[in-house]
């Protein structure tokens, strides 16, 4: 018995460390709750080392890329290193038919020859501090929701101000826990980032979406920007004469190469994950919003798609937006399998049986937790109806640009039609920059297509009384006949015609507005809109405004009735430390993926027949010479490897770091098998896949002959 109760003690203990994979650390607590298990799991730095307000350390190395990305610095002039996908919008930007730089790569030779990039910014992490005290100060226990939320708000400002006076910095005070904790992060934006280096779509994006959310990969997707300062190293708006960036720190680069089982750990900006909402929400997703969004997507992608194939141009110019559209399109796919696979409704059933039980077994938790579930539910099931039709207007009744496009113009044309002022006419001014750039990516035919399928689908996917009143107009009108209708819009509408447009508003009058206010496009714009505003908005809204709330409670609850237990909060666009360790995984039974993929499997995959498989000219040459150099290993170059650390999206680009604190890859994306981490992680079937940064090394060195950049970074043998 003695020996029993030992071995199941064994076996929960060795159950738990593989599970320590799961989760998503705040920095700040690491020393606190993490520093410890990540010893044990081969870590030889320090918290310290990691997170500190007093000494230099690693997330002096770390930025937020633009939007939504991670980037780290690789140099001590400011070179950083993100994916290739995080930069695309920018390699587009910079790309004619002229200058391919999507295809053929781009490599600055000198700094001179770097590429400045408005609107593109880099954010430091200045430090992190908790803040739940006086967030709540003033908050009660009796509060209606409402109140709670504006007292927070007016609490968070109040912290926001002090933390930055007199700085330059900005603060923002986050929710953690569904706002049961709050923690101030004090940031310091960087606005001068330079495009230095990437590799042709061949090598970035290789294996295209065909491969993307994929294990085997064989992707190169790095790119490589430079940041700039003014002659005092603070931030500074674009200027020639500013300088490189000179960063507390920079990541050193290992080329060790990795093995099965190494300590490996991921720093970076995780969006957004859901891993502690109830059984209901995720059937809802499960069985409305995500068939939808697949469904739609599905269609839109095969006309853009097609068009693509017809012309360098519209490939140029639909590139990002393609990749933006599939990106969640297959991810949401792997999600629906992985959820399954996980049996995760049914064990989030099973979980929220205990939970009821545990809260039905104290009169204190029945008062304040007793109808949580029950009224969160009856919420979600009532809103499923208004959910799938918000996916329509957005994803079907807005997905031809020109309805958005349209769109943009409303307000002008609003205000116009009461008298032309002077402020409309700066209105109507205002907008000509963003004219040029919409219309340089874009193809009048291609959205016409894309017009005629989408009407068509929003039409038959979706029950009459969640349609927009002029979409039922049309089909009775045009008698189904979607082409019809979308060759009729593109006669009559300006908005697929930059002069026409452009004209219009250089003169703009009261007769111009109502020419715009009766565009076709606008109308149908304005349509969708209104089914939102007085149908969906409202359903939505009506158990919305709860929603929050309900979450909030059932998350304070689980964490009390699981107290032994070490809970980490969902992502939310704020620095977080994964660590796991390079690992294969078995998809299916039968089959036993390795860890790492090398430039044969590239080489393998090369066809020139598929846009995703032409692998260039240069790269082959190399492969044939084996001219390798300090980045081989085993007569090949490795290029990507997987392993279990929790990641999300916004951890593209985040460094992967060795137990010594050593970049050795850039974290890209995810097995197909593990999408569903977002929801429900699964340490034998979720893997980061990350580039291997031997092979970013080997294209910047060998591919592109870029060795003044090799020559800024350290390397580490
Ligand atoms: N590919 C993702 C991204 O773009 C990363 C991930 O979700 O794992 O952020």
């Amino acid at each position: 018995m003695k020996k029993l109760s030992f071995v199941l003690i064994f076996l929960l203990l060795a159950g738990s460390v593989l599970r320590a994979e799961e989760g998503m650390w705040i920095p700040l607590l690491l020393k606190k709750y993490k520093i410890e298990d990540m010893k044990r799991a081969g870590f030889k730095l320090t918290a310290e080392d990691v997170y500190s307000v007093n000494q230099v350390c690693l997330k002096d190395a770390i930025v937020i890329f633009g939007g939504g990305c991670t980037g780290e610095l690789i140099s001590g002039e400011g070179l950083l290193i993100t994916n290739h996908h995080c930069g695309y919008g920018n390699i587009q930007k910079h790309s004619t038919v002229e200058h391919d730089y999507l295809t053929d790569g781009f490599w600055a030779m000198s700094k001179g020859e770097e590429l400045p990039n408005p609107g593109l910014s880099v954010t430091f992490l200045v430090r992190i501090e908790d803040v739940t005290d006086a967030s709540l100060a003033g908050v009660t226990a009796t509060m209606a929701s409402a109140e709670r939320e504006k007292t927070i708000q007016l609490n968070s400002a109040k912290i926001q101000s002090e933390a930055i006076k007199g700085t330059s910095y900005t603060a923002k005070v986050t929710p953690f826990f569904n706002g049961n904790q709050f923690f101030l992060f004090v940031y310091e934006s960087y606005t001068d980032v330079r495009l230095v280096g990437a590799p042709p779509s061949a090598i970035g994006k290789f294996g295209g979406e065909t491969d993307n959310w994929m294990w085997p990969r064989h992707t190169g997707d790095f790119s490589l920007f430079r940041i700039y300062a003014g002659a005092d190293n603070r931030p500074a708006a674009y200027s020639p004469s500013n300088v490189p960036y000179k960063p507390k720190k920079f990541l050193p680069i290992s080329l060790k190469g990795v093995e099965s089982g190494d300590f490996t750990m991921v720093f970076g900006y995780p969006g957004r994950t859901t891993e502690y909402i109830p059984s209901f929400v995720i059937e809802s997703q499960v069985n409305y919003s995500i068939p939808a969004s697949v469904d739609l997507r599905t269609k839109r992608l095969d006309v853009i798609m097609a068009a693509m194939e017809t012309s360098p141009e519209i490939r140029i110019q639909y590139s990002a937006k393609k990749s933006g559209i599939a990106n969640s399109w297959k991810k949401n796919q792997g999600v629906l399998l992985g959820l399954k696979k996980v049996s995760a409704i049914q064990r989030k059933i099973e979980f929220e049986k205990r939970f009821q039980e545990w809260v039905n077994a104290d009169p204190g938790r029945i008062a304040q937790y007793g109808t949580v579930l029950d009224q969160y539910k009856d919420i979600i099931t009532k809103q499923a109806p208004f959910e799938l039709a918000i996916t329509y207007a957005r994803e079907a009744g807005e997905a031809p640009e020109i309805i958005g496009f349209a769109g943009r113009f409303a307000s002008l044309v609003d205000l116009a039609l009461k008298g032309i002022t002077p402020e409309v006419q700066k209105a109507a001014d205002n907008n000509k920059a963003s004219i040029a750039a919409y219309f340089k990516d874009y193809d009048a035919l291609t959205d016409q297509k894309l017009l005629s399928v989408m009407m068509e689908a929003y039409t038959k996917g979706i029950t009459p009384d969640f349609q927009p009143e002029l979409l039922k107009k049309i089909a009775v009108d045009f008698k189904g006949d979607f082409g019809k209708y979308a060759s009729s819009v593109f006669e009559n509408s300006v908005f697929d015609n930059q002069v026409e447009l452009m004209s219009l508003l250089g003169d703009f009058n009261s007769k111009s507005a109502k020419k715009l206010a009766n565009d076709p496009a606008l109308l149908m714009f304005k349509s969708i809109r209104k089914l939102q505003s007085e149908l969906i908005n409202p359903g939505l809204s009506r158990g919305q405004g709860q929603v929050p709330e309900l979450q909030r409670l059932y998350m304070k609850a689980q964490m009390e009735m699981q107290p032994e237990k070490l809970f980490y909060p969902d992502a939310n666009s704020t620095l977080r430390i994964s660590y796991g360790k390079v690992d294969g995984f078995a998809p299916v039974d039968g089959i036993q993926y390795r860890y790492f993929s090398t430039l044969d499997g590239i080489i393998q995959k090369d066809n020139p027949q598929i846009y995703d498989y032409r692998v260039p000219e240069k790269l082959k040459q190399l492969y044939a010479a084996k001219d390798y150099g300090q980045y081989a290993s085993n007569n090949t170059v490795p290029v990507c490897f997987i392993a279990s650390n929790h990641t999300s999206g916004g951890n593209s680009g985040s460094p992967v770091i060795n137990a010594e604190g050593q970049l050795i890859g850039i974290n890209f994306d995810r097995n197909w098998e593990g999408t569903m981490s977002d929801i429900m992680y699964d340490p034998d079937l979720c893997r980061n896949i990350s580039l291997d940064i031997r092979f970013a090394l080997f294209i910047i060195d060998k591919f592109a002959g870029a060795k003044h950049l090799i020559k800024e970074m350290q390397l580490v043998r």
